[in-house]
């Protein structure tokens, strides 16, 4: 922010302004002045706009006016949801002191203002800020060992719900990492070099490796880390990054945060980030959930399961034992209807435990927190009676069963404590239950008498006065006091009428009596110090929650899991969905053996429409493990190859699929390419993102790996296209083995099946009935028999004229292609691509042959700057 500073010195208030602003340079600031938050320079420029509110000045600064936006305190936090979504940060700065207090410090003394606390995306609690579907997570990266080891250390939490989680990956994963976790923040080292979009700068200091285990131990009180697991340098150097940020964020009100969860690298599959938005997982390449893979399949009931199903389907599982685990779970609620219902109904009425927990450790929480605390944990416990009561419980489920129990004592707690609804606003008390202790019940019943003597009173001036429209009235300013029509006030302004006159409206005159008076003292300070005895009872309250907020994070993760298993099952049941199976690799080889497969989103689509989704097998196996599939435009190639893929993701999360039957090695990585011309990725050109995209596949997928390849070498001109697209294919083969799927439009790759023996060749069907192109979407055995663009084009409405013409120039070309042998003429010859390959494998480079014959341990450092000039003339 640009502030002028010229010889006019600030007034006290635009000179505390101006060091509040100073502390919080990247923030917009909230500066507390009464009943408004109030914003100025830049700041009220930027907010005005976003939040369109109007845009006012005040005073003077450096001789020009200040300009001056403000949002009332009551409605403060809609407008900051506003703020932060259109990428904003804000530093609230609080009074910290009354105005008599400053008074009392003398003079014409400015009441004291400090920054309470940072909001940013990432460290949200707030119910109307969040969405309770999704996570919103804060993310730290850091970098050890120098940039060399291309090693980060990534730190995770959603201090919403406590969930925090550690991993390293190498830098060239990154962006698969936090595609997987969709951070709403992300900060790293001050001067780091770590590439991510809007990361946020923070002290580099925090981001220490022995800082964070002292930061750990205190935060989690145990004398050491040990029992978390190992953790790694620059996972601890991350998370104490992060928990420094969120120091700092709250101004040193920690949030709630769980002993952190290290994921093993390869713990998941690895699915990059235009996979991920290619595949449309959790969100559409739009960026809407509706039209995703979660969204098609999201029956959850409870907000945390609805998170929970996020996390499982951006992190399928590599861990067979655990992904059974999970299965056998849905199966019971799958197989039991009953069940599944009445486990359902029990959850949809259960409140957000885990939102709940994290705003009470944060210090915001209300006692309709608790309350939600309260019933929620109460029905844990009665889920827990009746799910320990089936015959056959599968392993998951005897493992989540304990972490619904336990919470007796608290519930009972708070049960007692609470009234049946407790209110967020504690100002006006009320929220602690009659009967729970009987010193607030005495001062209640003593403002309740006192409320009970004034009605009496007024009954009595009425008779005493003669006057019966005479009211006894409350207002902010004066208090208890009676009220009379001003043509009837004459006798009580008589001196000795007993009443004192307080104020003359138009209407209305309003005296003050003595009784009345004490009455309203003794109303006035019974309520006071009931609110205080409320206020000490939500107190001791709370730290009995925050004592307990382990095992209530233990709770609320396990009713998400149950929710979770129970919607896969219900989704299954819609569909008739099946269980998955899983096979080893060993002997038979990789296979992915899917009967009957559909594709879950297409499916809804046209169900939508009245129309059938037409089901197809994918039966890859060890010696037929690449397909080939060609055929029309329209004709079903894009969604056949991506259902494999969301089938597969879906079986390793852990749920039923869409097939008659589907039978599966485990995939390592996940892979879907797009060609370029439907891929409209913003700056780099299409073509180059498609070949960087398809550079990456060919160097990272292995035989354990699953690829779907859609029109690759689209984004060219036909020969080079050609030409590209049989390379991948052969590389894809030959190189990396994997399981893949390769959808073409260019014919000529089906002479690859002469070549390659684990390819072989499948189209979607069509045919032409009455001269109308009729696509069958329908999976067949062999290449397609033409291309039926024409058709398509028909279909699509083309005007006639250009048909025709279109048909002439096919037919000259199609005679010319007879005569040169097409296209594909002169690949009769081509040398295969292994040898090929090994012959570029062989051929003497002289740059790997020097820097082979290095002996590297046996160096001077001298010595190693002179070979690398010596390798550097030899490039
Ligand atoms: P291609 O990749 O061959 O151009 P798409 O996979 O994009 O074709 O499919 C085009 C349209 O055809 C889809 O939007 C869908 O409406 C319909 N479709 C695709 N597959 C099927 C199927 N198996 N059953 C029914 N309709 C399908």
């Amino acid at each position: 922010m640009a502030i002028s500073t010229d010889s006019t010195a600030p007034t006290p208030m635009m000179a505390q302004y101006l060091s509040l602003k100073a502390e919080a340079r990247d923030c917009l600031l909230f500066y507390r002045m009464g009943d408004f938050f109030e914003l100025f320079f830049d700041d009220a420029k930027l907010a005005a706009a976003t939040l369109d509110i109007a845009l006012t000045s005040r005073g003077e600064h450096g001789g020009a006016p200040i300009p001056m936006c403000g949002v009332p305190v009551h409605s403060a936090e809609g407008y900051l949801a506003r703020l932060i979504k259109a990428g904003h940060r804000v530093a609230i700065a609080e009074q910290t002191e009354t105005p008599a207090q400053a008074k009392a410090r003398g003079g014409k003394a400015l009441v004291a203002r400090a920054i309470v606390r940072y909001v940013t995306a990432g460290t949200l609690t707030e119910e109307t800020l969040l969405d309770s579907r999704r996570d919103n997570m804060l993310v730290a990266l850091a970098q050890v060992g120098g940039e060399a080891s291309g090693e980060i250390g990534i730190a995770a939490a959603d201090i919403s719900t406590g969930r925090f989680e550690t991993m390293t990956c190498m830098a060239a994963d990154l962006p698969a990492e936090l595609a997987r976790l969709r951070p709403s923040e992300t900060v790293l080292p001050d001067g780091s070099t770590i590439e991510v979009a809007n990361g946020h700068p923070f002290d580099r200091a925090a981001f220490s490796s022995t800082r964070a285990q002292e930061a750990l131990k205190r935060l989690f009180g145990v004398a050491t880390l040990d029992g978390f697991g190992q953790f790694g340098r620059g996972e601890l150097a991350a998370m104490g990054g992060l928990i420094a940020y969120l120091d700092h964020a709250g101004k040193g009100s920690l949030p709630f945060l769980a002993p952190p969860l290290r994921k093993a690298a390869g713990g998941h599959v690895a699915i990059d980030a235009a996979t991920r938005e290619s595949l449309e997982i959790v969100t559409t390449t739009a960026g809407t959930r509706a039209g995703s893979l979660l969204h098609a399949i999201d029956r959850t009931v409870t907000g945390a399961g609805a998170r929970l199903l996020a996390q499982d389907l951006s992190a399928p599982l590599m861990d067979l034992s655990v992904i059974e685990a999970r299965l056998g779970l849905v199966q019971l609620f799958h197989d039991d209807a009953g069940l599944r219902d009445s486990l359902r109904g029990a959850l949809r009425a259960l409140p957000d435990i885990g939102r709940a927990l994290g705003r009470v450790a944060v210090g915001r929480g209300s006692p309709r927190d608790l309350g939600q605390l309260r019933d929620g944990l109460g029905e844990a416990r009665l889920l827990r009676e009746r799910l320990g009561r089936l015959v056959d419980i599968p392993p998951l489920l005897a493992q989540l069963l304990p972490a619904l129990d336990g919470h007796g004592a608290l519930v009972d707690a708070l049960s007692r404590a609470l009234v049946p609804s407790p209110p967020t606003e504690t100002a006006s008390g009320g929220y602690i239950a009659d009967g729970y202790d009987p010193a607030l019940d005495e001062l209640r019943r003593m403002a309740g008498d006192g409320r009970r003597a004034i009605a009496a009173l007024e009954t009595k001036y009425r008779e005493q006065t003669g006057i019966s429209t005479l009211k006894i009235r409350h207002n902010g300013v004066l208090g208890y006091h009676v009220e009379v029509p001003a043509r009837s006030a004459d006798g009580l302004m008589a001196p000795d009428s007993g009443f004192t006159h307080r104020q003359t409206l138009a209407g209305v005159v309003r005296f003050n009596s003595i009784d009345l008076h004490e009455e309203a003292g003794r109303v006035a300070q019974a309520g006071a110090h009931a609110l205080v005895a409320e206020a000490a009872h939500l107190e001791g309250l709370i730290e009995a929650v925050l004592d307990r907020k382990a095992d209530i994070a233990r709770a609320a993760d396990a009713l998400a899991r149950l929710d979770v298993a129970a919607a896969l099952a219900e989704r299954a049941a819609e569909g008739g969905w099946q269980r998955p199976h899983f096979v080893p690799a060993d002997g038979a080889g990789q296979c992915l053996d899917i009967v009957g497969g559909r594709h879950p989103v297409v499916e809804d689509a046209l169900r939508r429409d009245g129309q059938p989704f037409v089901a197809n097998d994918c039966r890859l196996s060890h010696g037929d493990r690449l397909w080939l599939v060609t055929g029309p435009n329209m004709g079903g190639k894009s969604t056949f190859l991506r259902q494999n893929a969301l089938i597969v993701i879906l079986a390793q999360a852990g749920g039923y699929v869409p097939a008659a039957s589907a039978t599966l090695t485990l995939v390592d990585r996940l892979f879907s390419r797009v060609g370029a011309s439907d891929n409209l990725a913003k700056g780099r050109s299409t073509f180059m993102v498609e070949m960087v995209e398809t550079a990456a596949i060919l160097a990272q997928a292995t035989e354990r790996s699953f690829v779907i390849l859609d029109e690759v070498g689209r984004g060219t001109s036909t020969y080079d296209g050609l030409a590209l697209a049989w390379a991948v294919v052969e590389a894809v083969h030959e190189v990396n083995r994997c399981r893949c799927l390769f959808a073409t439009h260019y014919y000529e790759l089906t002479r690859l099946a002469e070549t390659l023996p684990s390819l072989s060749l499948h189209h979607v069907r069509a045919r032409e009935w009455k001269g109308d192109l009729v696509l069958l979407h329908e999976l067949a055995e062999g290449p397609a028999d033409r291309s039926y663009g024409l058709a398509v084009a028909r279909l699509a409405g083309l005007p006639q004229a250009v048909l025709k013409r279109a048909k002439d120039v096919l037919a000259r070309l199609e005679a010319g292609k007879a005569k040169t042998g097409g296209i594909a003429a002169g690949l009769d010859d081509l040398p295969l691509f292994a040898a090929t390959a090994a012959q570029e494998e062989a051929a003497p480079d002289p740059l790997r042959a020097a820097i082979e014959a290095i002996d590297a341990d046996a160096l001077s450092p001298r010595e190693a700057l002179d070979h690398i000039y010596r390798l550097k003339q030899l490039a």
